[in-house]
């Protein structure tokens, strides 16, 4: 019979294990239940795609097995294994709760909620999800997947990203993870993630094959396919940017490694910078390099077209092979500015617009 009134958390909670315990897919973090492994998971996953994760997540326990391992680490090598899966504020405060995980607690990652929320980086979501997946503690998580799922069960028709009902879903989540057998706290949250993932998808959810179909209230009334409410958003920016290839007799690359603090902080990649209103593409080469490493280039020709997404923005980069025409490159607006020989790149970390352009560029040499 489909359900008339909002469900009784035990409605939820034994068939939507006992669908997990099947259905749950093979992932290499859910081989290792380690409080570290599952904190590295977790901040990789956050608004990034499962399939894009695992290489990154393999290299990294590969390259860092342990707490231990990260913090003696150098911020470039933590910048490097991460160089590609954006949002690099997210290596640079796991580097720093590691080192002050070593100060403050012997290495150990703390097993209390307010000790992990006073790491950087450690929000309610990921200090949730080590608790109860590592911890096995009654800790209630919402990611994206949770809330869309918890909207559609409870059928919550107003929009879920206001502070209201941002409240009433994380005590709708507190009471699921209550209502779950002892020891498996872990595996109610990660079973209400993977509901989500696989099942209770954003677009056309798969009610005919979901384990709590007969509870949910959305599902009843017909109206999960609207539900969460999505507020529309308006398109993000665009900027068109323009940077510069530029190489000696010898074929090294002039790179620039970017300030410390910002979008790609730290990390490596070519010279250049958004393109002025009404500018030409020339003309915001020479003036953005000038203005960042002090030389004068002459642009010859394009190597490279790239589009990208970024959170709040998108761009469209315009890659130009250019000549060193005067000037000793020094780093007026960037942190370093280096000749690089091919054979070095690989040592240096680069965000994926400016690994891209690398790629065209060997390309190009190999053609
Ligand atoms: S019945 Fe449909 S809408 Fe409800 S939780 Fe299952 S998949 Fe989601």
């Amino acid at each position: 019979m489909p359900a008339t009134a909002p469900p009784a958390s035990d409605q939820i909670v034994l068939p939507l294990l006992t669908w997990h315990q099947t259905a749950r897919r093979d992932l290499p973090w859910r081989r290792d239940r380690s409080p570290y492994a599952v904190w590295i998971a977790e901040v990789m996953l956050q608004q990034t795609q499962t399939a894009t994760v695992i290489p990154y997540y393999e290299q990294w326990m590969r390259r860092f097995p342990d707490l231990a391992a990260l913090a003696a680490a150098s911020l470039d090598d933590v910048l490097r294994a991460w160089a590609g899966l954006g949002y690099y504020a997210r290596p640079r405060q796991l580097y720093r709760a590691a080192q002050l995980i070593v100060a403050r607690h012997a290495g150990q990652i703390p097993a209390a909620r307010r000790e992990l929320l006073a790491l950087p980086g450690i929000g309610r979501y990921t200090a949730g999800a080590i608790l109860s997946l590592a911890f096995g503690q009654r800790e209630p998580v919402l990611d994206g997947n949770v809330r869309r799922v918890l909207c559609r069960l409870y059928d919550i028709a107003a929009d879920p990203n206001t502070a209201t009902v941002t409240k009433q879903l994380w005590t709708l989540a507190t009471e699921l993870v209550n209502a779950a057998p002892e020891g498996r706290p872990g595996d109610l949250n990660e079973a209400l993630m993977e509901l989500g993932a696989l099942i209770c998808t954003p677009r056309q959810p798969r009610c005919a094959a979901c384990p709590v179909a007969a509870a949910c209230l959305a599902h009843a009334r017909g109206v999960e396919a609207d539900r969460p409410l999505i507020q529309p958003t308006a398109r993000p920016p665009h900027h068109t940017v323009v940077a510069g290839v530029i190489q000696d007799e010898t074929g090294a690359l002039l790179l620039i490694r970017r300030l410390p603090t910002g979008l790609l902080a730290g990390l490596w990649g070519l010279p250049g910078g958004v393109l002025l209103v009404g500018e030409t593409m020339e003309d915001g080469i020479r003036r953005t390099i000038r203005g960042q490493i002090g030389v004068e280039v002459a642009p010859t020709a394009l190597l490279t077209r790239i589009k990208h997404a970024y959170t709040h923005f998108r761009i469209t980069l315009f890659a130009w092979r250019c000549q060193h025409t005067a000037g000793v490159p020094q780093p007026l607006q960037c942190a370093e500015v280096r000749w690089v020989l091919p054979d070095a790149l690989p040592g240096l970390a680069f965000p994926a617009t400016d690994a891209r352009i690398l790629q065209a560029l060997k390309a190009a040499a190999s053609a």
